[in-house]
């Protein structure tokens, strides 16, 4: 019981989820002594089929964590579907406790993790005997304090208005981006700021609440285009962030301007069209948040002062000769 505490107490002062997901696999793992425990977080690939992600893994010879390892997009569609296991699909369908035996006897019987909306992570454990009333227990109680942590740490996350991630998060968030620049080849992480054309124009002319309301359903859009593994923000006011952990650059281009697309096609009430405009940026190793938004900037300043509702790349505008790159300007400056 004592040991049971010092863990939760672990556990709810972290903030980084993937070492709170280690955290609370490895405090069930010494308390409940299994065979083998593994904490799957569900996520949906790019067909949108729910798939099960390792996080997690003790015992059957896995002593080390998975969570740090970054699965690349063609090793993880060969991750569990949620749907084809009967056992994992009742437990998430239903979100009930289920169990079976696995092929060579031992007892696995999974616990479902939910959020107010969904189901956000399976418990698998592994015993010789089935679990006692006493042991399932202390995994539900367990879990039900990672599902209270989570919900406080997604709210501090979040934007109220729209849902997306809030400004501070991005901050966070950056560095994990500009280390994926170090280790890419070909493809690098994106960083684009899209910013609405004209809003003032919407306040003044439909009054504020019409103005969020646009903000709402630009979000929307937004994660209707982007895939589940790209970051969307709301930045401030009507400006959103999007960032993409790697891609090509024409993928790159091409994701940004489905978001232009979509917005300049969508009807939104009363306001009827909306714009918007986009520059965008690869991280490169090194930066700052700050410069790679000073360079996103940069391009969408060019976006606006060219007619606005398009997209514009600062790498693309400076290969054109159409923007100075910051650093040739800064020695031009010093003569
Ligand atoms: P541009 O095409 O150059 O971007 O023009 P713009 O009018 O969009 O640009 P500007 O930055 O001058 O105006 C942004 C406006 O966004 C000003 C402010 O009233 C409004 N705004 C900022 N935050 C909010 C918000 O949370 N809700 C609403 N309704 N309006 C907001
Ligand atoms: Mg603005
Ligand atoms: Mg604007």
């Amino acid at each position: 019981m004592d040991k049971i505490i010092d863990y939760v107490a672990d556990v709810t002062g972290e903030r980084d989820r993937d070492a709170i997901d280690v955290s609370v696999a490895q405090a069930l793992f010494d308390c409940l002594d299994p065979d083998a425990l593994t904490l799957f977080r569900l996520f949906e690939d790019d067909a949108r089929q729910r798939r099960l992600m390792p996080r997690a893994v003790f015992g059957a010879g896995f002593e080390s964590p998975l969570a740090t390892v970054q699965l690349n997009r063609s090793l993880r569609t060969t991750l569990p579907l949620v749907d084809a296991e009967p056992l994992v699909e009742r437990c998430v369908r239903q979100r009930i406790v289920t169990r079976g035996l696995t092929p060579d006897g031992r007892v696995r019987t999974l616990f479902p993790l939910a959020s107010d909306s969904a189901v956000i992570a399976v418990l698998e454990v592994l015993t010789r005997d089935a679990m006692s009333a006493r042991e399932q227990r202390m995994a539900l109680g367990v879990l039900r304090i990672l599902r209270n942590h989570l919900a406080i740490l997604d709210y501090s996350e979040h934007d109220t208005l729209t849902g997306l991630l809030n400004r501070k998060t991005f901050d966070g968030n950056f560095n994990k981006l500009v280390m994926r620049a170090n280790r890419s080849e070909g493809e690098s992480p994106w960083f684009a700021i899209a910013d609405i054309d004209r809003f003032k124009l919407i306040n003044d002319n439909f009054g504020h609440l019409f103005g969020d309301e646009v903000l709402l359903l630009l979000a929307r859009l937004m994660r209707d285009t982007f895939r589940s593994g790209d970051k969307l923000y709301r930045f401030g006011g009507e400006e959103f962030i999007v960032t993409l952990d790697r891609a090509s650059p024409d993928a790159a281009e091409s994701a940004f301007e489905r978001l232009r697309a979509a917005v300049e096609a969508h009807e939104f009430p009363q306001v009827g069209r909306v714009t918007v405009s986009l520059g965008y940026t690869t991280v490169l190793p090194g930066d700052l948040p700050a410069t790679a938004i000073g360079r996103a900037d940069e391009a969408l300043y060019y976006a606006k002062e060219h007619g606005r509702n398009q997209v514009c790349g600062y790498e693309l505008l400076v290969g054109r000769g159409l923007l100075v790159a910051k650093a040739e300007r800064a020695e031009m400056e010093l003569f």
